[in-house]
């Protein structure tokens, strides 16, 4: 027997497990990259005044200290400059991020501050002029939120539009893009004198987007619904193969049982001895015959019982006994029609039942049959026997039952043996 899966459990486990994934992903700690201070990260000052950063610019180099004052006729901003990456072409994946936390020191006199980050990407990007080339992205930040960490959203910065149109940017590349960020940095677009010290920058977002956490929550349930559709499935199909596999057995066995028992019918109402039909098979048609509307008026009975036959045995033996049981019952079988019915009723008596027979048939017969054994030459041991038989007839009245017609049968052969045996007696319904 193929058992059903029980998915009670694996549901149960799987709800769980959802409710847990999404109450606890909001206290999931923030996925952080460091980016300032790190040792491994290249950054500097520069100015318009000079290749690089005057000395006199740094008011405390150790802690990122400078001083950085944008003036009337200078060509650009004096600012800082961070390398994201280890070369000017390989940055890092910011999309994987949501938004920097910053830690600015201002002194000054600019409303705000220009945070820039650059993007390099071949496909628009120049290799060789990297530093101008690189996709250009800034947002402003006032600098009266700075003195304190900030937290800067990835998408306030958008490209400038300079560098589009500048280097004539498709439109496909003129959004912002930050897959590969290569440096951030901050200057000033309006001519002021400031005080800076950078303290702290670093990439903030989750380790799991909400968006691919419930993707993920949903691509799991269709997984185990799909599953458990399939085990399902499997679960049926088996089960079929295995009903079918009962049922073919079942089927052969039935028929081996029912072969078996014809076998046992034909057993049980058939006499060893002689091969015809003994008394259980004789009534068992007796029955169904008397029980049925069979018209019965026309039939008729004859009790046969052999002569003298314990003499047989007592002269020939038992055997020999048997032997003449065996050869009168197939005497009177080749004698009778297929519609009759011919048995051993049990001892030395036979019974013979004639459907549509008249009287004077059913006598004439009778005397044929006594005659026919008569005059069959028994031979025991080599030694010629005679052998007789009396016979009781009667006809069957059609409302009588078969005990009736059997007592009267039995007294006319009673009659038959008294009036000297060899003979037929028939006795009126
Ligand atoms: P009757 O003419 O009055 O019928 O004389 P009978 O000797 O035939 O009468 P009885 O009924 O006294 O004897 C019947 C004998 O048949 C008795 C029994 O030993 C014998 N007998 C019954 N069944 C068998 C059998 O299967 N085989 C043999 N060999 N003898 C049997
Ligand atoms: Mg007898
Ligand atoms: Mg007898």
């Amino acid at each position: 027997m193929i058992r059903p899966k029980s998915y009670a459990t694996p549901r149960l486990l799987a709800v769980l497990i959802t409710i847990v994934v999404i109450a606890t992903h909001q206290y999931l700690p923030p996925k952080i990259l460091a980016l300032y201070p790190d040792t491994e990260r290249l950054s500097w000052i520069y100015s318009p005044h000079s290749e690089g950063a005057e000395p006199t610019d740094w008011i405390d180099r150790s802690i990122n200290h400078f001083r950085c004052n944008y003036a009337p006729g200078d060509a650009y901003s004096c600012g800082w400059s961070l390398n994201l990456g280890p070369d000017r072409t390989t940055g890092i994946d910011l999309s994987a991020y949501d938004g920097l936390n910053i830690f600015i020191h201002y002194k000054g006199n600019a409303p705000r501050i220009r945070l820039s980050l650059r993007d390099f990407d071949p496909s628009f990007s120049d290799i060789e002029k990297y530093d101008t080339t690189s996709k250009v992205m800034s947002t402003a930040i006032r600098t009266s939120d700075l003195n304190q960490p900030v937290y800067v959203q990835l998408s306030e910065f958008s490209v400038a539009e300079w560098w589009v149109t500048e280097f004539d940017i498709a439109r496909q590349y003129s959004a912002p893009s930050m897959n590969n960020a290569i440096a951030l940095g901050l200057d000033f677009n309006v001519y002021s004198n400031n005080e800076i010290r950078v303290e702290k920058i670093e990439a903030v977002g989750q380790w799991i987007k909400k968006e691919t956490l419930y993707f993920s929550i949903i691509s799991f349930w269709m997984m185990l619904i799909v599953t458990e559709v399939l085990g399902r499935f499997y679960f049926i199909y088996k089960q079929t193969k295995a009903d079918a596999q009962r049922i073919n057995n079942l089927v052969s066995e039935y028929k081996k049982l029912e072969v078996e028992k014809q076998q046992f019918e034909a057993l049980s109402t058939t006499d060893v001895l002689t091969g015809v039909m003994n008394r259980a098979g004789v009534q068992q048609f007796l029955q169904r015959l008397f029980e049925s509307n069979f018209s019965r008026n026309q039939m008729g009975v004859m009790l046969f019982d052999i002569d003298y036959f314990k003499k047989i045995n007592d002269s020939f033996g038992h055997d020999a006994g048997d032997q003449v049981l065996s050869e009168i019952a197939r005497i009177i079988n080749e004698q009778v029609r297929h519609t009759d019915i011919f048995g051993r009723w049990g001892g030395e008596e036979f019974i013979l039942i004639c459907s549509q027979i008249s009287e004077e048939r059913l006598i004439t017969l009778a005397d044929k049959l006594r005659e026919v054994i008569e005059q069959h030459g028994f031979v025991i041991d080599g030694q010629p026997i005679k052998v007789t038989v009396s016979i009781g007839a009667t006809k069957v009245n059609a409302t009588e039952t078969f005990e009736t017609v059997f007592k009267r049968a039995d007294r006319a052969l009673y009659n038959a043996k008294n009036n000297g045996r060899n003979q037929v007696q028939f006795a009126q319904p």
